[in-house]
């Protein structure tokens, strides 16, 4: 911003500290009438470029830019989703939030007008997936990416691919919920950076499932067999296997989430990933009777990424445990840092909570 002041009002205020007094006031005094609206105006383009907000420790920072990508999803709610999720961010005051979305759009259709984007260039609604050519978001223009596309999502133009691999490696931020791990089971890097994944053909090719057993070992199992799978909704418990990891430390270590799908005998690369909490796949909720992954943080390359396997519907985002996990999680892998409270109403071991949505 420096280039908006001229010369000398450069050297005015570099010198202002020669006065006595009042220095900087004695300073402006002496500039000119073009001097002052330069400094006016440099004044106003900071706020204006670095948008700072006042943290809770009164601290003015910069707001973490996020970028939600989206168009693709068996999970009809998707536009209502990246809605909730964009109004949640932004309602803490730390987060700045775009939505870049594909010009096919498949599934959704029904809440794609009421839970519109403002800005959003117009979409087509397709019965099947299909590759947008020009799907291509300028990722390097922010501090983490969140991933809402699901299962059967058509694959991304491979220079989008490579963009995301390049910006993930040099440092940017992931995020992928729910049926993100079930995408482009085809692409390599992708399966690596979410570390496990389910659906869409995936097997022990793809790596083994990774678990902790009822005796509290962590299992990577290579046996044969399918990846993905999960009983019917229901509140389930969370237990945290990390409670001195940033995203989860102050919560308590046993939390119940509200409805949702509990994902099961996902496959991958799994490496660079550690299991910060897990959920019991109950056998009699069809489950596998293992402690399954549930919140996980991975790197690749310089970035960091957070993969939480719940967000089914509209009510498993609404879950506290949920909001509160995930936004932690944008955070992090954003900064590295998660400077969010629990909040008060966070579920216990056997109450869930859940916040109201308003539009
Ligand atoms: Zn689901």
């Amino acid at each position: 911003m420096v280039y908006l002041i001229s010369k000398t009002t450069k050297l005015r205020i570099d010198s202002c500290y020669n006065f006595t007094g009042n220095p900087l006031y004695l300073a402006i005094l002496k500039l000119d009438f073009m001097q002052k609206f330069n400094l006016i105006l440099l004044i106003f383009m900071s706020i204006v470029t670095y948008g700072p907000v006042f943290s809770q420790s009164g601290k003015t920072t910069a707001k973490i830019k996020v970028l939600i990508v989206d168009g693709q999803n068996n999970h009809e709610q998707w536009p209502k989703i990246t809605y909730i999720l964009k109004q949640e961010m932004e309602a803490t005051g730390l987060f700045s939030v775009d939505v870049a979305r594909s010009a096919y759009t498949w599934e959704g259709d029904e809440f794609l007008d009421e839970f519109a984007i403002e800005g959003m260039p117009k979409t087509q609604a397709l019965d099947e997936p299909k590759a947008d050519p020009d799907f291509s978001p300028d990722f390097s223009k922010y501090d983490v990416v969140i991933n809402n596309f699901g299962w059967n999502a058509a694959p991304w133009p491979e220079k989008t691919q490579k963009n995301l691999e390049k910006y993930i490696k040099k440092g940017g931020g992931l995020v992928v919920f729910h049926a993100a791990d079930n995408s482009f089971p085809k692409w390599e890097a992708y399966n690596k950076m979410i570390g496990l994944g389910g659906w869409g053909d995936r097997t022990e090719k793809d790596g083994p499932r990774v678990y902790y057993n009822d005796a509290g070992e962590l299992i990577r199992d290579d046996s044969p067999g399918n990846a993905g799978a999960h009983g019917p909704q229901s509140e389930y418990q969370i237990q945290i296997r990390n409670a001195e990891h940033p995203i989860t430390k102050g919560m308590p270590s046993i939390w119940m989430h509200t409805e949702d799908e509990l994902y099961n005998s996902l496959r991958g690369p799994a490496e660079n990933m550690e299991i910060l909490a897990t959920a019991y796949s109950d056998p009699d909720n069809k489950g596998t009777g293992q402690h399954e992954p549930a919140l996980m943080t991975l790197t690749y390359g310089k970035g960091r990424i957070f993969h939480i396997i719940m967000g089914h519907a509209d009510y498993s985002v609404l879950g506290v445990g949920f909001l509160t996990s995930m936004l932690r999680g944008v955070e992090w892998a954003a900064t590295g840092e998660v400077t969010q409270d629990i909040p008060d109403d966070f579920p216990t071991a056997d109450k869930s909570s859940k916040w109201e949505f308003k539009k």
